[in-house]
């Protein structure tokens, strides 16, 4: 199982961080030690002094694919769910500096919190889904998948020239504006619409 995340995907988010607009979908991968499920804790690690919180809409690939056009695009995932794409600011700054590899900023142990997923049947448009994030029950982050972008068909098209996608891919389809840091003590929740998916503490 291999995770894809798309970097700046949403305007807002680029601004807060004064990036540009990418032309293409910006990709990293996380590796799949990255994943922290059934709300267990985050333990914060001591490699970092600054890691922030990026909720993101998640996709779960259903089957086997290469080359998809986007128009067939719609066939590879069945389930819609969300996950925080925590990130070492402090180290990403660095890489980016240098020009190096963002591997270790977004890829270490307990990075890649996931919720559980449902059908995308439950959303009667999967451009228009609404998710958010709270910080200690203060809401820090909402977006909604009509603001990517590059939508949920075009990512999986665009990836799937370069990757072959398998069952169980999970793709993080990038962060609204609203990211911040993470301090332990803290409870961060993650909605997908209106229902709680995820709790996480930190620890
Ligand atoms: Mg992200």
């Amino acid at each position: 199982m291999k995770i894809i995340c798309i970097g700046r995907n949403y305007s807002e988010h680029i601004k807060e961080l004064g990036n540009e607009v990418p032309d293409e979908p910006v990709i990293f991968l996380k590796p799949d030690s990255a994943v922290l499920i059934r709300n267990n804790p985050f333990y914060y690690p001591s490699f970092t002094k600054e890691i922030d919180y990026e909720a993101e809409l998640v996709v779960c690939i259903c089957k086997l694919g290469k080359n998809i056009e986007e128009k067939f695009a719609h066939k590879y995932y069945e389930e819609i769910g969300v996950g925080i794409d925590f990130t070492a600011r402090d180290l990403q700054r660095k890489a980016k500096e240098k020009g190096l590899p963002w591997t270790l900023a977004k890829g270490f142990n307990g990075s890649a919190p996931i919720s559980e997923f449902v059908p995308k049947s439950n959303f009667s448009d999967i451009n228009a889904i609404g998710f958010s994030l709270k910080q200690n029950g203060e809401l820090k982050q909402q977006g909604n998948s009509s603001m990517m972008l590059h939508k949920i068909d075009q990512i999986i098209s665009y990836v799937s020239k370069f990757f072959t996608l398998k069952k169980g891919d999970l793709i993080f389809t990038g962060t609204p504006a609203g990211v911040g840091t993470i301090k332990v003590g803290d409870k961060l929740e993650v909605f997908l619409e209106d229902q709680k998916m995820i709790e996480c503490e930190i620890k």
